[in-house]
């Protein structure tokens, strides 16, 4: 009798540790936003097989199904912020992406994880990098293979963002992108190759750290202002600046100058060759866009790695142009249009290129 009262109460003790630990995992739990705007993580093919696929062509809670596992770690709320083809990414789309993810940690976020297409996911990781005004994680994440393919890497991709998302040591570490168990950072993040799974990398610092056993491990952290230490706020913008870029090669001509000054357009980017030069043809026609049309002109260059160096071989402060140094044609092209949205002087564009 003695013994029988003795096991209810056991039981019942273990039952009531069972409850109080449920409830306070579920409490120590993080809440982590996935924001959907497409790409092939969100595509379908034809076959298990096929290379082919329309990008974003499932919604956002087909996506997270191939990936129960996130529950066990993350509060998960999930938003459609978009559905294309990251090809077709444009500055609307990233006005509102940046107001909702400030508006998101502003309130009851701890991180947000954005899923995007390959293609541009290294310009939107850039623009969130300078206008997201809060330490907190933000991931970028996307896949090579559509959902629908033989080992998709989508899931495991997806689960190692909300992994890396839910760490205390992601806190303050930029604007991130998660893939093929690496964590890089957006402020030299570059898309190398059209097909591989392991297609994103920081080519001139090397990765942030990785994900190993779903958890982040960090190896260096970005000495660049982001977030909380970037000057660049788009709140209260409804639009950009328009910049374009300009690619020099051997006989490059002023023709595409010189449509960019008809244009009326605010800025132009170069990607030049070797440091950042260009044909006499297009500095000429660089030099008269600025001067005479007050067009801000950004030297980067075509090359991956390495910087575009002032004093050089070309003088930007005679022409009045400011280099890049290490941001490639495609961040340039974004710091530039932020910068536009304070200041025309080659100078002040000039800091910013060194300090950003
Ligand atoms: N072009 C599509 C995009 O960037 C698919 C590429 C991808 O996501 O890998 O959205």
């Amino acid at each position: 009798m003695i013994m029988r009262t003795n096991i209810k109460r056991v039981f019942g003790l273990l039952m009531m540790m069972m409850v109080i630990s449920i409830a306070s995992n579920a409490q120590a739990k993080k809440t982590v936003y996935i924001l959907a705007t497409g790409g092939t993580i969100a595509g379908q093919g034809a076959t298990e097989v096929t290379a082919g696929y329309k990008a974003g062509a499932i919604t956002v809670d087909e996506l997270l199904s191939a990936v129960p596992e996130i529950k066990d770690i993350a509060n998960i709320k999930a938003e459609q912020v978009a559905n294309i083809g990251s090809q077709d990414m444009n500055d609307q789309v990233w006005l509102k992406l940046s107001k909702r993810v400030n508006e998101l940690l502003n309130q009851d976020a701890d991180a947000i994880v954005i899923t995007h297409g390959t293609d541009t996911q290294e310009e939107t990781a850039y623009f969130l990098n300078l206008t997201v005004k809060s330490d907190k994680p933000v991931i970028l994440v996307g896949s090579m293979r559509p959902s629908t393919a033989i080992s998709a890497d989508g899931p495991r991709n997806i689960y190692n963002a909300v992994a890396t998302a839910v760490a205390p040591e992601s806190v303050g570490k930029g604007v991130t992108v998660v893939m093929d168990d690496k964590i890089l950072g957006a402020d030299d993040l570059a898309k190398t190759n059209t097909l591989s799974v392991g297609t994103f990398q920081n080519p001139n610092y090397g990765p942030l750290g990785i994900v190993y056993n779903g958890k982040p491990i960090y190896t260096r952290q970005s000495l660049k202002r982001h977030t909380i230490n970037s000057e660049f706020d788009v709140t209260n913008l409804s639009e950009l600046p328009r910049v374009e870029i300009i690619l020099s090669y051997s006989n490059a001509t002023s023709l595409f100058v010189d449509a960019a000054v008809k244009a009326h357009v605010k800025g132009i980017v170069t990607a030049g060759v070797g440091n950042g030069n260009l044909t006499t043809d297009l500095q000429n026609a660089l030099e008269k866009a600025v001067k005479n049309h007050g067009i801000a002109v950004v030297r980067s260059s075509r090359i991956m790695t390495g910087p575009t160096a002032q004093w050089d071989e070309i003088n930007d402060d005679q022409l009045g142009f400011s280099a890049s140094w290490f941001n490639n044609p495609y961040r340039s092209r974004v710091l530039l249009m932020l910068a536009l949205t304070k200041t025309k002087d080659y100078k002040e564009i000039q800091r910013m290129f060194s300090e950003y």
